[in-house]
């Protein structure tokens, strides 16, 4: 499975955030997809696996934070994605999801400056996490447009 095309109007504006969705069940994928879109207007850009989602990476500069399920069922885990992630593009946010989300797996997310949630937590709080972190650079902290990195735009 590849990576989905953007909706046009995401495309259109390449100034939007864009939110790189990594989950290899496709009803997951809408239902986030949706409520990004409703609940904050951003788009996404989804991918099943750690290589389609690098692939993603690459591709849309418009990318400002991944979104990765834990357990992918093929290739390295949503984890392993999220620290080449933070090493390849260190200014997106970073969210991993887990529906077997345990004290050792948090520790790792956190202590890799990765948001982490278990999908049992109400969703409108995973939803806003994510529309916060795509509106601000992952380094600065600061709203994207007025990041201070001096990071070159790719
Ligand atoms: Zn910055």
């Amino acid at each position: 499975m590849g990576t989905a095309q953007p909706s046009p109007r995401s495309a259109e504006a390449a100034d939007e955030p864009l939110v790189l969705h990594v989950e290899d069940q496709r009803s997951s994928r809408r239902s986030l997809q949706w409520a990004l879109r409703r609940e904050c207007d951003i788009g996404t850009v989804e991918a099943a696996d750690f290589f389609h989602a690098i692939e993603a990476l690459k591709r849309y500069p418009a990318i400002t934070c991944v979104v990765a399920d834990w357990d992918l069922v093929v290739g390295p885990d949503g984890l392993d994605l999220l620290d080449k992630v933070a090493e390849l593009r260190p200014e997106v946010g970073r969210v991993l999801l887990s529906g077997k989300m345990n004290g050792d797996l948090l520790e790792l997310a956190k202590r890799a400056g990765h948001e982490a949630f278990d999908k049992i937590e109400p969703w409108p709080t995973i939803i806003a996490s994510i529309c916060r972190l795509a509106r601000r650079c992952a380094r600065c902290n600061q709203p994207r447009g007025e990041c201070i990195c001096g990071l070159p735009r790719e």
